[in-house]
């Protein structure tokens, strides 16, 4: 397709611009009808019944596809939605390999739900390739991949695992949703599946559910198909449009969530009451260098740990600008306790191993001005140190 030839800036912000080819509208419509009228037996304009097909997700799910070099694209109703269609791939007997560091959610999904249909699973640190082949069985059959992890931003070189999975006959499946195909494209680094909660920055204004599936070759494309459309679990047509309307501003906000997080970060950095900052855009972060080689830019969160436990109450009661919310990615910038809000379902031991304490704190950072978000912190760090200096001469 010669629209491939545009820089990615052009490709998001016409996606669904040409497509309606009836009024011309610049802006893809939004398709409510849930059948379509055959013209004769046998025939089909190419649509049946919208949990199948819908015209307005059809041009966001090609977009999605196109943007991130893969060969199809599946709009789900939720990111968990998405992963829920991409295990349904595997059946009782079989063996995942997963990221040690993982969102709470698919861990949950895979302990919880996978785990009654008899699909084991083995987190490890998906950086160590001799932690990957120690945990491959003859019964495995993916390897599943976040990078950077949430909370803890743990990089993992994806050409290097990628091409490990190749050679065992594996599935690599990416979750990409804290990078964007804006920063980074998995299967352009040998991957077979990326998953998006595009609840995320694909969305970027916290006023959308949303799940992304990309698939590469043409039988897992078509599986991944079969999948979609047994399940159901498919995104309605108006969120279709939301989620489109939100894709268009991908590049400026990226840049925007970047550039204010490395801010952020690196005035946490030498702030008397943090420990320690988790980002992959600071030098001494341990991945920084892989991070660099394959990805064009930085998400906008990361994590923190303080030096205090007491600390972390009075922070997300002191700020103001910063919201105390679980979710990431969007405009506005929320504040995240991880033990108890996103990762509480993952064993406290597991958590504690790699970090995800009580001490830890999780930062989405938005696009305001980075100046009123530093104050924001700034003072409620203040009065954390305060409060909890005052109680203890008490
Ligand atoms: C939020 C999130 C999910 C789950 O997506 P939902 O849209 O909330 O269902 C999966 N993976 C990651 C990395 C996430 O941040």
């Amino acid at each position: 397709m010669e629209k491939k030839s545009l820089n990615i800036e052009s490709r998001l912000a016409q996606i669904g611009s040409v497509q309606e080819p009836v009024t011309g509208a610049v802006t893809f419509p939004i398709y409510q009808a849930t059948a379509y009228r055959h013209p004769k037996l046998g025939q089909s304009t190419g649509f049946d019944y919208s949990r199948t097909k819908n015209p307005t997700r059809s041009v966001l799910e090609e977009a999605c596809a196109e943007l991130e070099s893969g060969d199809a694209g599946f709009a789900c109703s939720s990111g968990m939605a998405a992963l829920q269609t991409i295990f349904a791939l595997f059946g009782q007997g079989d063996h995942l390999i997963v990221s040690l560091d993982l969102y709470g959610g698919t861990y949950r999904l895979l302990e919880r739900i996978m785990a009654k249909f008899g699909v084991s699973a083995t987190y490890v640190d998906t950086n160590d390739l001799d932690a990957l082949e120690g945990s491959r069985r003859p019964n495995t059959k993916a390897v599943f991949i976040e990078t950077p992890t949430n909370p803890l931003m743990m990089i993992t070189d994806l050409e290097a695992v990628c091409t490990w999975a190749r050679h065992h006959q594996l599935i690599s499946i990416v979750d990409n949703t804290l990078l964007t195909p804006y920063f980074q494209r998995p299967i352009e680094l040998g991957a077979d599946i990326v998953i998006h909660s595009a609840t995320k920055y694909l969305g970027g204004h916290n006023d959308v559910l949303a799940g992304i599936i990309v698939t590469k070759g043409k039988e897992l494309s078509e599986e991944m198909a079969f999948l979609h459309n047994s399940i159901g679990a498919v995104l309605s047509p108006s969120d279709s449009y939301q989620l489109m309307r939100g894709m268009k501003t991908l590049a400026l906000r990226m840049d925007a969530h970047e550039r204010n997080a490395t801010a952020v970060a690196t005035f946490l950095t030498t702030h008397p009451a943090i420990e320690n900052v988790y980002y992959p855009a600071l030098p001494d972060h341990p991945g920084h260098e892989i991070q660099n080689r394959q990805s064009s830019g930085n998400t906008g969160i990361f994590s923190f740990k303080v030096k205090d436990a007491r600390y972390v109450e009075p922070v997300l009661r002191h700020v103001k600008l910063i919201a105390f919310a679980e979710s990431l990615g969007g405009v506005e910038s929320l504040m995240t306790y991880p033990a108890v809000q996103t990762h509480a379902d993952i064993p406290l031991e597991i958590r504690e191993a790699i970090g995800v304490d009580d001490r830890l704190l999780r930062f989405s950072v938005g696009i305001e001005h980075v100046d009123d978000l530093i104050a924001d912190l700034d003072a409620a760090l203040g009065a954390a140190i305060a409060e909890v200096e005052g109680s203890a001469g008490e």
